[in-house]
């Protein structure tokens, strides 16, 4: 397969060449030729298989079969973490040089089969083609941030001063070096980034791993698994189960062997993590990723059309399925009419249907919970306040056999209402005037969560902006996407408050030395 001729992140697809269309087209079709095969786990470099398996069906279509995948159990648990376990000395003990080139290999192979898996992925998640290819691109670049942050602090060896000690030459190095086994458990919505991401900092820090997708998205995370098996890494590095979070994920969190853990999901299952691990006999690194209830907060100065656009774009990119989605919009009253009159203008252009298509912006949501969370979320605010456009599922034509529901912008909601505050993850956002910018930045930080925040205004506005926002990422005056858009080594992604455990953003200068503890080496000659 060519090499792709063409840097894909989420600030460049846009405006994509030809020719990765064209590709994803080719790709695609091969991949529909597979649909339906059975998928086993991966544990000590062996394929595994359980009794019961499970279906995974695309949302698109729920008559479609993608794959058949095995619901993995307490005992597939445990021997995933026992082949971690028994893998850890060698892995830990290669020199970290080595560990980054096999990682990289890893993320090399990613890149040769962004297509495979992003046409996987699209009809998996239901994510539309541009963002398919992009969650692909940016969970080799996630890998190589790590690969690139471990050579870049030389193995994190650092020589420290020498002790004053008379008669005596000593020499103390800081060393940080890895826990052991480390679980990555990750979401639906970016199945490859968030599972990839956390996987290659683990690996180059020198921990073995058991990785658990989301029982919506095997599909991706298994060809994700086979790049890092592909990639040449030692049998029992990496192992692969799949199975329901609430009895293997709950058996892999319970399992006294686990070192640390990275969790990407909802705020209540990583709390449930949370607390369930403190259960051991001592304090393990949890790391969270949770929620977020993002806010646009747009001033009587803003660039009106930048605003509309970016608003559009991080409400119902993934149909609202992002944690960084924006579902809240916070509009100084001056220019209230003129932005949402825009907002609306361009949501109602938005194409709805087969995410694989190429005019498609927005395909369905993920589930059968998901649907009818939106129609209970849809029928809740209807009695509260106003739909400027959608509140309705699409359920006519090919929207029939699918979880196809309208962009939905909500107004005249009252602010003590409960869905300004929880996080609905669906294609629904919010509107509301505020009469300053001081009432609007109370609005957008009295919530427990601080994952991404948008501002449009004027310079000295941005300032005070980012000074007051509670949010680990935040954007201002950006068309492409008001709350959404992050990649490793430009924004780094992570959350305050509830939105996150560790205060430090993935892909970024901090992140790798949290799957490694430090250790001061003094030695006297
Ligand atoms: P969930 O919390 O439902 O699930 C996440 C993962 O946890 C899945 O693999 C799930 O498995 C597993 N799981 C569920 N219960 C347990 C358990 N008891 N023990 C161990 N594992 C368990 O999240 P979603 O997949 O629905 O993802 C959406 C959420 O993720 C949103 O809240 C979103 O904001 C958040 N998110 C946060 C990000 C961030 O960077 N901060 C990024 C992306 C998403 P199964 O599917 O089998 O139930």
């Amino acid at each position: 397969m060519a090499e792709n001729t063409f840097k894909l992140t989420y600030a460049t697809m846009f405006n994509p060449p030809e020719e990765l269309h064209t590709r994803f087209e080719q790709v695609l079709a091969d991949t529909k030729g597979k649909l339906g095969l059975e998928h086993g786990m991966i544990i000590n470099g062996e394929e595994r298989y359980a009794e019961e398996k499970f279906e995974d069906s695309s949302p698109t279509n729920t008559e479609t079969v993608l794959g058949v995948f095995q619901k993995g159990t307490s005992k597939d648990a445990d021997d995933a973490i026992a082949a971690a376990r028994k893998a850890f000395p060698l892995w830990s003990g290669m020199k970290w040089s080595e560990r980054v080139s096999l990682v990289r290999k890893a993320a090399d192979l990613i890149d040769q089969r962004t297509f495979e898996i992003g046409a996987v992925m699209a009809m998996e998640v239901g994510k539309n083609r541009m963002e398919s290819l992009g969650d692909v691109a940016e969970t080799a670049d996630l890998i190589r941030y790590s690969c690139y942050q471990m050579e870049k602090n030389e193995g994190y060896i650092v020589e420290m001063g020498r002790d004053p000690l008379v008669g005596y030459t000593a020499t103390n190095t800081s060393v940080l070096r890895p826990y052991g086994v480390w679980l990555v458990i990750s979401p639906f919505n970016f199945p490859a980034a968030l599972t990839g991401g956390p996987s290659g900092a683990a690996l180059v820090a020198g921990n073995t791993i058991v990785i658990k997708p989301a029982t919506d998205t095997p599909w991706v995370v298994r060809l994700l698994a086979e790049c890092f098996r592909d990639a040449g890494l030692p049998e029992g590095v990496f192992n692969f189960v799949t199975g329901p979070g609430s009895t293997l994920g709950q058996a892999l969190i319970d399992n006294p062997d686990v070192d640390g853990v990275t969790f990407t999901g909802s705020f209540d299952v990583g709390m449930g993590i949370f607390r369930d691990f403190a259960k051991g006999l001592y304090v393990r690194p949890t790391i969270l990723e949770l929620g977020g209830k993002n806010p646009a907060l747009v001033s009587r100065n803003a660039d009106v059309e930048r605003a509309a656009i970016g608003i559009v774009r991080s409400a119902f990119g993934l149909q609202g399925q992002k944690c960084s989605a924006c579902s809240r919009v916070l509009n100084e009253e001056p220019l209230y009419d003129t932005v949402v009159n825009r907002v609306v203008e361009l949501t109602n252009k938005l194409a709805v249907g087969d995410p694989t298509d190429r005019e498609v912006y927005m395909g369905p949501v993920i589930n059968n919970s998901s649907y009818q969370d939106f129609k209970n979320f849809t029928e809740e605010l209807s009695q509260a306040g106003t739909f400027l456009t959608g509140g309705k599922t699409l359920t006519d034509g090919e929207y029939a056999k699918g979880y196809f529901c309208m962009p939905t912008l909500a107004a005249d909601v009252p602010l003590n209402h409960r869905l300004w505050k929880h996080e609905m993850f669906l294609p629904i956002t919010t509107v509301t005037k505020v009469g300053s910018l001081d009432e609007g930045m109370k609005l957008a930080n009295d919530v427990n969560y601080g994952l991404t925040a948008g501002f449009y205004g004027s310079p000295e506005e941005t300032k005070w902006f980012f000074q007051n926002i509670q949010a680990g990422v935040t954007y201002a005056n950006r068309p492409h996407g008001a709350t959404t858009g992050a990649w490793p080594g430009f924004q780094p992604f992570g959350g305050w408050k509830g939105s996150g455990s560790s205060g430090k953003n993935a892909g970024g200068h901090y992140y790798l030395p949290l799957y490694m503890h430090e250790q001061i080496q003094t030695n006297i000659d």
